[in-house]
């Protein structure tokens, strides 16, 4: 952590839907979605569990080596390209890892599902076995406090459902809201009133227009709805996010240069970008 922050925030996976490594990713990235904020006191919260743990895991251990390591993992819902790296995140090995999963389901669902994608003949280890003390808690409607950070969960539009984040320390806020498709009134709302005022809004950017027209009930949005969002709710900074795995460089690229004509301060997430509030 930087001092004098609030909230610092590293992307360690943007892409959606499953890795798309190789020569036309290099600059924004082929991990799926893993999101890291931290606070000034250093609580370490991480926002979905997407192949981008991995590397963030590694960070981890070697930061925190021969120390407890407090982490709050947050999952936006349990879609493969948001779970699939939690298998391979070094701390879940560690037994000074204490990790606290959070997700709307029921605490035992929310475990289920993790132990499922370890069971054999899929995974070598199970989840009971691997080390860390892991807990699993369910969000309600009220703000989840961590130490100096408050999460506040909120529905989005997507199959099998799917929750957004508010995340706020000492009036600063981020606002993380994948896997959602628009044209929702109500849902449309909840997201604009919960990203009201926030300094950072990620948002789902997966199509274009034209793409959007052949993907309609896919669960996933655009990059002219995400500066749409940020002008309604006025939002400091956009960060496009969740680019389709066949979305090349160049592509997304059009896609954060198109969205920055409609809203000054949009780009595209990349993996490893820092961003300090
Ligand atoms: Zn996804
Ligand atoms: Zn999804």
């Amino acid at each position: 952590m930087e001092t004098g922050h609030k909230l610092q925030m590293r992307f360690w996976g943007v892409r959606g839907s499953t890795p798309a490594p190789g020569k036309d990713t290099l600059v924004y990235g082929g991990n799926t979605p893993c999101v890291e904020i931290r606070t000034a006191s250093n609580q370490v919260l991480i926002f979905d569990g997407g192949s981008g743990i991995r590397a963030l895991g590694q960070h981890l251990a070697t930061e925190f080596a021969g120390r407890e390591l407090s982490l709050n993992l947050f999952l936006t819902h349990f879609h493969w390209d948001h779970i699939q790296g939690i298998p391979y995140f070094q701390p879940l090995f560690s037994p000074s890892t204490r990790l606290n999963v959070h997700s709307w389901t029921s605490d035992q669902q929310t475990r289920r599902v993790l132990e499922a994608q370890m069971n054999i003949p899929n995974f070598p280890l199970n989840l009971a076995d691997a080390g860390a003390r892991t807990s699993f808690a369910q969000l309600k409607s009220e703000r989840v406090k961590i130490g100096d950070v408050s999460v506040e969960s909120f529905p989005l539009n997507h199959p099998q459902g799917a929750y957004g984040y508010r995340i706020e320390a000492d009036g600063k806020s981020i606002v993380y809201a994948t896997d959602l498709e628009h044209g929702d009134g109500h849902l449309d709302q909840i997201l604009r009133d919960h990203a009201a005022g926030a300094d950072v809004l990620i948002y789902d950017a997966q199509y274009n227009d034209e793409e959007y027209a052949s993907h309609r009930g896919w669960g996933h949005s655009t990059w002219r709805e995400a500066t749409s969002v940020a002008r309604d709710a006025d939002v400091g900074k956009l960060f496009l996010f969740h680019f389709d795995p066949a979305h090349t460089d160049a592509r997304v690229a059009e896609s954060e240069r198109l969205a920055a004509a409609e809203f000054d301060e949009a780009c595209a997430a990349r993996e490893g970008l820092v961003v300090l509030l």
